[in-house]
């Protein structure tokens, strides 16, 4: 019999997998797994300046064969999903159709999940980050560095942000920053001092980036093309892990296979999955099941094997704000740089009861000035001639706001569909408009001028949890601390849904770690039984 069925093969589902093939158990690993290599290969191994400029066919890719690179419409969730990205949600809404529009509830069927195409921006959960939750930082260190080991993950660890980002990790040499963030980070070093009195902190950026060599990836090459191709393999993806696990002859990987629901019982779980290619129904035995599909996806399979029910949803709210660099007008800037988070930015509110906002600082370049264009309150024609002046001085601010559960943000199975129903508090709106405006005043006074401030909506952060929570209390649809789905025998989950609430940060290194620890922690079990 098979040790362990884990589903997906995203960020989550890979390293949950890779300690128990380590430990040599049995894993079949089961995905929806969409592919599409329509456009990889017909992107050149070239910088973005060097495409523009040479290559004929870049009208493929940079819009698309059916141009579905230009929006029509406000740009507004997953303006990252490029042409060659946007496979990441195809068919999403026949595979799970969301029956509510007031939340983006992107959902991911393809193989490595959204961390094919994601920022790849990486701060570790601190033990103020987690707090009322079951477990501490203590026991997810030794998890951030196996991950962090495993993906590659570069930066500094400055110990004067020790505060924000806990224990050093091992880290590979922090990217170069491009010559606006090096502007920027000047400014708020020569006074330091003021900006963290007032509660605002700024770094290099943590990613999971392979700056130098790294097991067969990178170094990174600054071509400015981490949205569109993955040319020097320097942004860490899952499907780089599966290859990896698939060199074990304990591990098994079963793509087309979309899992419906479970059945479990004292001696073994069973799933249900349809076979996307025959439309058949396949069943599949195991000892033990972990869910890692992704919140949404995640969700919908438990409520449909243990009954509907109305859960929490929780998604980091964002908002961001294109902001010119005005001090470096005229200045020449570098060509060379990556399209990811330059600067990290920690707002720590002054009453200690408020929660920390995180920042990070873009350069804006290869995303290409016409979506930005729509968002530019001056006449088109002006603002074409204002963006082409301008767009070497361009950075966007992306914040992110956290997210706890109230009864207004709730996720249930309506029929075949999932119905999601996302609404903040005024008081919570109020308190994210005060923080927001006290940290972009230190932004002007690093010389940011913000344009305007765009709000994409809810789920627009695709940061996605708290459907099935970590929690001590035995209530039913939530977990125990070691991801024990509660009224089940056999069944594990190891992704977004079980964090109890959603710090500011990025959560992707905190989901690896996390699924790291649960892997390990069963790998163990098993082990010993
Ligand atoms: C453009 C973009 C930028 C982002 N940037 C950042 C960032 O900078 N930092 C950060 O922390 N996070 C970022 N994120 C979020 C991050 O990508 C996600 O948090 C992360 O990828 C979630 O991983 P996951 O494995 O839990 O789920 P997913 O990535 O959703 O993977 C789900 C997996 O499960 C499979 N699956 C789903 N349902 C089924 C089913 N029923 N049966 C079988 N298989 C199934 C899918 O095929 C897929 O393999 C970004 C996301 C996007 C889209």
């Amino acid at each position: 019999m098979i040790d362990v069925i884990v589903v997906g093969s995203g960020a989550s589902a890979i390293n949950a997998a890779y300690p128990l093939v380590e430990a040599g158990l049995r894993v079949l690993m089961i995905d929806a797994g969409i592919t599409d290599e329509k456009y990889a290969g017909k992107i050149p191994a070239q910088s973005f300046r060097e495409i523009r400029s040479t290559d004929d066919g870049q009208h493929e890719y940079f819009l698309g064969h059916d141009f579905e690179g230009i929006p029509f419409g406000p740009v507004r969730v997953g303006a990252q999903l490029t042409p060659p990205r946007q496979y990441l949600t195809r068919r999403a809404n026949d595979l799970l159709p969301v029956l509510n529009g007031n939340f983006e509830a992107l959902r991911s069927f393809a193989r490595g999940g959204f961390a094919s195409g994601w920022g790849a921006s990486s701060p570790p959960f601190t033990n103020s980050d987690m707090r009322g939750w079951p477990i501490k930082r203590t026991q997810l260190q030794a998890h951030y560095e196996r991950v962090a080991l495993r993906i590659g993950l570069c930066g500094e660890n400055d110990p004067r942000l020790r505060e924000f980002l806990g224990d050093d990790l091992p880290l590979l040499s922090a990217p170069r920053v491009d010559s606006n963030a090096q502007f920027i980070l000047r400014r708020y070093r020569a006074n330091r001092g003021a900006f963290n009195r007032r509660g605002f902190h700024m770094g290099a950026a943590r990613l999971a980036c392979a700056t130098e060599k790294f097991r067969g990836r990178g170094p990174l090459t600054y071509h400015d093309m981490e949205f569109w191709a993955d040319a020097d393999k320097a942004i860490y993806r899952p499907v780089y892990t599966l290859q990896e696990l698939k060199a074990h002859p304990n591990f098994e990987y079963r793509s087309n296979l979309l899992v419906e629901s479970f059945k479990d019982s004292a001696s073994q779980v069973t799933i249900i999955a349809r076979n996307l290619v025959s439309q058949t129904t396949e069943h599949f035995t195991a000892a033990k099941l972990i869910l890692t599909a992704g919140t949404i996806c995640t969700t919908a399979i438990v409520l449909r094997s243990l009954g509907n029910a109305s859960l929490p949803i929780l998604s980091n709210p964002y908002i961001y704000y294109p902001c010119v660099v005005w001090p470096m007008f005229g200045r020449k800037v570098r060509d060379r740089r990556h399209s990811l988070t330059q600067l990290s930015i920690y707002y720590r509110p002054h009453d200690p009861t408020e929660p920390l906002v995180q920042a990070q600082v873009y350069s804006y370049r290869s995303l290409m000035l016409y979506k930005l264009l729509k968002e530019s309150p001056f006449p088109h024609r002006e603002s074409i001639r204002l963006l082409q002046l301008m767009q070497n001085y361009f950075i966007i601010v992306g914040l992110h706001h956290e997210d706890r559960p109230t009864t207004s943000k709730t996720i249930t199975m309506d029929g075949d569909g999932i119905d999601v129903s996302y609404r903040l508090s005024q008081d919570e709106k109020s308190l994210q408009m005060r923080n927001e405006k006290r940290l972009m005043r230190n932004f002007a006074s690093l010389g940011c001028l913000p344009i305007r401030r765009i709000n994409p909506g809810p789920g627009a952060s695709i940061h996605y949890g708290g459907s099935l929570p970590m929690s001590i209390e035995d209530k039913p649809y939530t977990t125990t601390p070691t991801g024990q789905l509660r009224g089940t025998h056999r069944v594990l989950v190891a992704d977004g849904s079980i964090l109890p609430h959603l710090p500011s940060k990025g959560l992707t290194l905190t989901l690896m770690a996390n699924a790291d620890r649960i892997g390990k922690n069963l790998a163990d079990e098993m082990k010993a039984s």
